[in-house]
């Protein structure tokens, strides 16, 4: 029964999942759906379907098709995309044809039109995949909003259909070999030469940047403003566009099967429609959808923890040691019980910061605690669950040991967790 294909009739309800839920601030609507829904510290594993008051059947009947869409078109492919450093033009297609791309995009826009809770879904389902191969996440979520926000009519309608329909896979380059952490020292530049824009500088560990169609560039435009913030702009830039080159695929300890490339620009000749948004105005745009993109970082990681923790509760349960498996050991047993109980501890926050986000309400800080703890969690997570498989979770057959290296990115890219520090302790003590 729920072996559909994505029809037409399903993307519309997905789209209504948004509109009906204007009427879901209703106290007594919310207590009477939480009381329907079990959350995870009480379902029977914790990547269930049907859990959790933040989503309702709307959301489960796209969480079946994600999950199906991963066990048939992602995982079969993913070892062959580890051993080639990226994944395959047709996985975006595909994705794109099912209608797992763009979904929060406005309709008006040429996306899905559904809500950020169905984003959500998308980035989970990913995760409980174990395949971190294809950067939906990055292109759906981080990127599409930033054309579909910041964008003109003109490049909207250029470039997000395409987006949605996996054609046109996209990339962000803010960091460079020299700045990282402080985007204040960027140095790639964009000169104004009439309508155009001259482009030169460097990227380096750009995700999707060996495959991307369309990058969105962080230049500095103004090198005489008042402070670095104030003279950078965000670019469009197109494959293909002289002077555009991509350097090699980055070789990672994890994310294997994820394209993470240097990219170069020796005087790309832009026209005037390449910018994107307002001259200058690139710095205000980036702070703008950060938190969107900490937080999606952290509905990752919880959905990591999930998956782990199912991964090695069902280890434990079948390996044997001393004559019974391992699960018999108390040490065993409330190791489990430790990690449960932090991962839903850790969901209750997350589910409450997608709660909050989807009202508009998420702060930056708030934001930032949900990626630094989520991702730091994730890693003892990780730490655990592996040594709790012993040798065997070394071996990168076994699927925690890939969950392993993943989760090591977690905490660096997106704002490294001193910086989330940082900012959070920066409304606590004010700017120094
Ligand atoms: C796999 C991968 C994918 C990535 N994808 C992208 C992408 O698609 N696009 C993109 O633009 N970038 C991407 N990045 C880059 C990522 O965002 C940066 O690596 C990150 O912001 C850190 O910058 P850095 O590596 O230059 O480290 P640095 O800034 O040099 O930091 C080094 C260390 O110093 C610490 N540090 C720095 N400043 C402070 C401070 N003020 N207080 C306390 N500690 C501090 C950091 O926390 C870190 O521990 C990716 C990185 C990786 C590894």
């Amino acid at each position: 029964m729920f072996a559909m294909k994505v029809t037409k009739s399903f993307l519309l309800g997905l789209r209504n999942v948004s509109r009906r839920r204007n009427v879901f601030p209703e106290a007594a609507a919310r207590l009477q759906h939480s009381q329907a829904r079990p959350e995870t510290s009480n379902a029977k594993t914790l990547m269930d379907i049907g859990t959790r008051r933040i989503f309702n059947e709307d959301h489960d009947i796209f969480r079946r098709s994600a999950r199906r869409f991963f066990q048939e078109e992602v995982i079969p492919y993913h070892n062959e995309w580890e051993k080639a450093g990226q994944v395959s033009r047709e996985v975006w297609e595909k994705a794109g044809e099912q209608g797992m791309l763009g979904v929060m995009i406005p309709e008006e826009h040429g996306g899905i039109g559904a809500d950020l809770f169905s984003a959500a879904v998308m980035c989970e389902e990913q995760m409980y995949s174990n395949c971190s191969g294809p950067g939906f996440v990055l292109h759906s979520d981080i990127i599409m909003p930033y054309l579909s926000n910041f964008g003109s009519e003109e490049q909207i309608k250029r470039f997000i259909p395409d987006m949605t329909a996996g054609k046109c896979i996209a990339a962000v380059a803010m960091t460079e070999p020299g700045a990282g952490s402080d985007l204040q020292g960027v140095k790639t530049y964009a000169k104004k030469d009439g309508s155009d824009w001259i482009l030169n500088g460097n990227k380096v560990f750009i995700s999707n940047g060996w495959m991307a169609d369309l990058v969105v560039v962080v230049a500095v435009t103004n090198r005489e403003a008042k402070t670095a913030a104030h003279g950078l702009s965000l670019f469009l830039v197109e494959n293909g566009m002289k002077g555009f080159h991509k350097g090699r695929k980055l070789e990672k300890i994890g994310l294997k099967a994820q394209d993470t490339a240097e990219l170069f620009f020796d005087d790309v000749r832009l026209p005037a429609d390449a910018i994107l948004g307002e001259p200058n105005k690139g710095f205000y745009y980036l702070m703008n959808e950060l938190p969107q993109e900490r937080l999606l970082i952290a509905v990752m990681a919880i959905a990591g923890c999930e998956f782990m923790f199912e991964e090695t509760k069902n280890y434990v349960m079948q390996r044997k040691a001393f004559g019974k498996t391992i699960a018999h050991l108390q040490t065993v047993q409330h190791k489990l019980a430790e990690l449960k109980t932090e991962i839903c501890v850790g969901r209750a926050f997350v589910d409450n910061c997608i709660l909050l986000h989807a009202e508009k309400r998420l702060d930056a800080a708030t934001a930032s605690m949900a990626k630094f703890w989520a991702s730091d969690l994730q890693n003892k997570v990780a730490t655990q669950c592996l040594q709790l498989h012993g040798g065997w979770g070394y071996m990168w057959e076994y699927p925690i040991a890939k969950a392993f290296v993943d989760s090591r990115v977690q905490p660096i890219y997106g704002g490294t967790n001193e910086i989330m520090k940082e900012l959070i302790a920066r409304t606590i003590v004010g700017s120094k």
